[in-house]
């Protein structure tokens, strides 16, 4: 006897696989960010040779156990040159790291298995290994950018 298989019906390919940055929301947007608080790192730049490199001191506003903003919306009134990535500009941060979202996508790969969008756990970009949770120490703590090369964790040629 020969039976046809059953109709599976399969699930819905998530946003980022099927919208391109432009076309998302911008709920959509800011859900792409994995809350691995390594862009509010401090960097330091060799004015010689435009070498940036990534400093483990980190703003003021991140709160070092979640890694998040502690007043995200807010945050422009307390750090004036907070940059908000865009679709538009986002390509043009070279510093960012390899693990993030918006660079991955842009460079064309998928998000990876760790990504809270795809596990539905904020935690699993710590667990992971991927965010600056127990490495980030506060600007506060260090507030003279010239002790800040002996926090250097990356170096990025532009
Ligand atoms: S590096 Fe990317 S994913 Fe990580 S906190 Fe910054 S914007 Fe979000
Ligand atoms: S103001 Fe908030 S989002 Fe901006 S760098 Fe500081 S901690 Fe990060």
């Amino acid at each position: 006897m020969l039976c046809q298989l059953p109709m599976i019906a399969q699930p819905p390919l998530p946003f980022w696989q099927t919208k391109t940055l432009d076309e998302m929301t911008l709920s959509e947007w800011e859900s792409l960010c994995d809350g691995c608080g390594r862009c509010c790192l401090n960097k330091l730049i060799d004015p010689e040779t435009d070498v940036i490199y990534t400093t483990a001191v980190a703003c003021k506003l991140l709160d070092a156990s979640s890694c998040r903003c502690k007043d995200y919306v807010g945050r422009k009134r307390h750090v004036p040159d907070c940059i908000r990535f865009t679709p538009e500009t986002i390509a043009d941060y070279g510093w960012l790291p390899d693990s993030c979202a918006y660079r991955l996508l842009v460079e064309g790969y998928d998000l990876p298995e760790w990504h809270p969008l795809v596990t539905d756990d904020a935690e699993s970009v710590h667990e992971a290994g991927f965010s600056v949770r127990g490495m980030a120490v506060s600007e506060e703590a260090v507030p003279n950018p010239d002790d800040w090369h002996e926090y250097i964790i990356r170096i990025v040629e532009e």
